[in-house]
């Protein structure tokens, strides 16, 4: 089984990535984000409690988004593998991402993260929010929020992976095809 965690600060790419490499390598594609706006769009209770945060560029809580993503890997039992996309953020998530896995006999085979510098990401989000209808996509301060929770809850999770010579990094910045191309070099020796 391959479990990729396809990693980097929001408008890095992972979303676009992860399409082309669920298809390439045969793996279901898990974003949290994709996750948390289809119950948004659906008005659930989960929805209601997402948004208040999503809104503000905080993250969910843990124990929210861990229970989510839970249901949604054991919705498929029979997966070659995966793709965390977006998960996990806290160094919470990823242990409850391990013990998770293990339970099935499995573990995370990777880390990859992207690399796009700040105002490249910036640039990349508002040009997106254009398009997306994403709220939080349109408004720089939360954008810029974003950032800064990437930076003091989510980066702890690339040195947890790296201590067990896990975690990748990869230039983000180029066209699809390259970038496609440095991550598969990787994904395809694991
Ligand atoms: P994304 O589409 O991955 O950029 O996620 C959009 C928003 O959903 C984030 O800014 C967070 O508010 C929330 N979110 C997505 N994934 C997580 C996660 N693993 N933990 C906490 N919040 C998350």
């Amino acid at each position: 089984m391959i479990n990729l965690v396809l990693f980097g600060p929001p408008g890095s790419g992972k979303g676009t990535q992860a399409n082309k490499l669920v298809e390439k390598f045969n793996l279901i594609h898990i974003s949290t984000g994709d996750l948390f706006r289809y119950e948004m769009g659906n008005d659930t209770p989960l929805g209601r409690e997402a948004k208040s945060y999503i809104s503000k560029g905080e993250l969910v809580p843990d124990e929210v988004t861990i229970g989510m993503l839970r249901n949604k890997v054991e919705a498929h039992p029979d997966a070659r593998g995966f793709i965390f996309d977006g998960f996990p953020r806290t160094i919470r998530q990823a242990e409850a991402l391990d013990a998770l896995l293990a339970g099935s006999s499995t573990s995370v085979s990777a880390l990859v993260a992207l690399q796009v510098d700040d105002e490249e990401i910036v640039q990349r989000i508002k040009l997106r929010g254009a398009t997306s209808g994403r709220p939080d996509d349109s408004d720089e301060s939360i954008i810029r929020n974003r950032i800064d929770v990437y930076k003091s809850e989510t980066t702890p999770v690339f040195d947890y992976y790296a201590q067990s010579g896990k975690s990748h990094s990869v230039n983000g910045v180029g066209s699809i095809g390259e970038i496609f191309q440095r991550l598969s070099d990787i994904v395809g020796q694991l």
